[in-house]
């Protein structure tokens, strides 16, 4: 089994397994006084920090969630102010998006969207127009989770500030895999979730600059926890497996990156090679270095996707609603709807080799020539 859907969820790093589990033997409410409750805010505390050190932010600016879908939802719902604007754009995952059309609408608030260019990058005509409205917040991923395009977000920050808008970053795709630096980089907020970087699924956490965002505003009523601003018992299991897997990809980052990247362009070039009419999406550097978002002419990736079963990746349509619906990223970088069904994202991380990818090139190459066969059989 081939395994290159990372950008869906990555495997669980073996340190995140041994802290998951060292908390799960244990007792204690990380609320509690007692021993058993101090060593559990102990954990909390050294994942926090371990969390803190990969952001380059300080542990008191991080509250722990369920993953980045609450982050975000917790980003946009604090930021958004009666009757002023927000900004997203055009490819943000729903949970930014949906969020911002949720709360802009409860707040009497307009949402404005801005495009991306043909190869997935920001449309910064369209953001500069944007910001004439004097919008409280500008929301802009990080990393596309679809083509792995990467956002200018120093430039993004500056014009946004500059315009008096506070600025959020669905940062899901990107940490644990590039670097981030949040002592520089000037974002307001930021959401992760650790799946996506190794450790267990169920948790995340929004970095809020202190003495930036206003108030941070509790989606659910509860108790203090957070500091007042995410009640509800903390996952200490999670939360230990978040900081472990945050400290093995600091340690990890640099070279992952550049091992993951000579893989991922491998298994493009050999693909494209031995495919005829393949095409890669996304802007060809400014992107994710595990990230290949692939459209194969003719061949709808729900057939290539059956016809290699022994390989995990994922199409570039969504079931909504049991309809597929193509990608609303690919249709924003102007692909047609055609072109986006016969699209396939593979997303490579941490625990991809060498051999995955030589399976993978054979694997697609062969499942290619199947589907062919059986669509256009006189081109064969
Ligand atoms: N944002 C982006 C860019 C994502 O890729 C994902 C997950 O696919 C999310 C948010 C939501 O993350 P979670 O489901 O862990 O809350």
């Amino acid at each position: 089994f081939i395994y290159l859907d990372y950008n869906a969820t990555a495997p669980v790093r073996p340190e995140a397994v041994a802290a998951t589990t060292a908390s799960l033997a244990a007792v204690g409410n990380a609320s509690s006084v007692h021993t058993a409750g101090r060593d559990a805010a102990s954990t909390v505390d050294q994942a926090r920090e371990r969390v803190a050190a990969l952001l380059g932010c300080l542990p008191n600016e991080l509250i722990f969630t369920s993953g980045a879908t609450e982050a975000n939802n917790l980003a946009i719902r604090s930021a958004a102010t009666h009757g002023r604007s927000l900004v997203v754009s055009a490819v943000e995952h729903p949970a930014v998006s949906e969020a911002a059309a949720a709360v802009a609408n409860s707040v009497a608030g307009k949402v404005y969207t801005i495009g991306v260019h043909r190869d997935g990058t920001l449309r910064l005509d369209e953001l500069e127009e944007a910001l004439a409205a004097s919008p409280v917040l500008v929301s802009v991923m990080a990393a596309n989770n679809e083509t792995g395009v990467l956002n200018n977000l120093d430039l993004v920050v500056r014009l946004a500030h500059e315009a008096g808008a506070l600025v959020h970053s669905d940062a899901t795709q990107l940490v644990g895999r590039l670097p981030i630096d949040l002592s520089k980089l000037r974002l307001d907020l930021l959401s992760l979730s650790g799946h996506k970087f190794g450790a267990p699924q169920g948790v995340g956490a929004l970095f809020a600059r202190r003495g930036t965002v206003p108030a941070i505003r509790p989606l659910a009523y509860g108790g203090g926890h957070e500091r007042g601003r995410r009640p509800g018992t903390l996952n200490v299991p999670g939360i230990a497996g978040l900081g472990a897997a945050a400290q093995a990809a600091r340690r990890d980052l640099e070279q992952e990156a550049a091992r993951i990247k000579v893989l991922r362009d491998r298994f493009e070039t050999e693909v494209m090679t031995a495919v005829p009419g393949t095409r890669r999406n996304g802007h060809p550097d400014q992107r994710l270095p595990g990230v290949s978002s692939l459209t194969f002419d003719g061949l709808p990736a729900d057939a290539l996707l059956a016809a290699m079963p022994g390989l995990a990746a994922s199409e570039g349509s969504a079931c909504s609603s049991g309809a597929l619906e193509p990608s609303h990223v690919l249709l924003a970088m102007g692909l047609s709807r055609d072109e986006a069904d016969c699209t396939i994202r593979f997303s490579l991380g941490h625990a991809t080799t060498a051999d995955d990818i030589d399976r993978a090139v054979r694997c697609v190459t062969y499942a290619t020539h199947l589907v062919r066969a059986a669509l256009h059989p006189n081109t064969t």
